[in-house]
């Protein structure tokens, strides 16, 4: 999905306090949990500090770092998980955006061993695509991201093992679509899953939806 961001880093920093509480109320981000980023210009990156309630989040509080995680203003201290963050820009030139969280069904389908890469529903093959599972690294280290990496050129949603998910696109508002789409599609798997006759679309079914998404996009640009 191609949705325009905003200009200015105020609307940015607007944006990212705005998403933030919407993640919190949908229940994705409990604690301090999950947090959010923003590319501004071409080698800056606006996210959400650590150990802050995404609820709370105001406009000032953002923190802006470079492509190499060092910090450039700001008067609290970056997400520790920038990490996963800045693997993602630096791999994916036209991502503007990136969204962490720990939305539970999905985080449950991360924590049982299993992705999300059947073709269950329409709506999730087009807005996501399959949703692979990295494997397990301990929060805020470089395995971290490094665990993410080989995955991030290909997807646009991806479930870490025993911790949660991460999405990224062409702003905060696509990137947020594909995590609450990504919770939705767990949802339905797992309900497909109890009545134990999922059918996947078969094969004629998908090439005709992967036909449909490129025609949309490109009516989009
Ligand atoms: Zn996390």
């Amino acid at each position: 999905m191609i949705v325009n961001g905003p200009d200015t880093e105020a609307e940015h920093r607007r944006d990212l306090a705005r998403y933030g509480k919407w993640l919190y109320r949908l229940g994705f981000a409990p604690g301090s949990s999950g947090n959010l980023s923003v590319r501004v210009g071409s080698d800056c990156i606006l996210a959400t500090p650590t150990g802050c309630c995404k609820h709370l989040l105001t406009p000032a509080d953002m923190v802006m770092v470079d492509l190499q995680g060092c910090q450039l203003s700001g008067s609290k201290k970056v997400t520790s998980e920038i990490g996963m963050h800045l693997a993602v820009y630096q791999t994916k030139e036209d991502v503007n955006a990136v969204v962490h969280a720990h939305p539970p069904t999905a985080t449950g389908f991360a924590c049982a061993g299993r992705a999300l890469d059947e073709p269950l529903c329409a709506e999730a093959v087009m807005t996501l695509g399959p949703v692979p599972l990295a494997p397990y690294a301990t929060t805020g280290t470089d395995e971290l991201a490094a665990s993410l990496r080989p995955l991030i050129l290909e997807h646009s949603a991806i479930l870490m093992a025993n911790h949660g998910a991460v999405t990224y696109g062409s702003s905060l508002l696509d990137a947020f679509i594909k995590m609450e789409t990504l919770e939705h599609f767990a949802k339905i798997c797992l309900v497909a899953d109890q009545l134990g006759t999922a059918r996947p679309l078969d094969q004629q079914a998908l090439g005709q939806l992967l036909d449909a998404k490129e025609k949309y996009i490109r009516n989009a640009q």
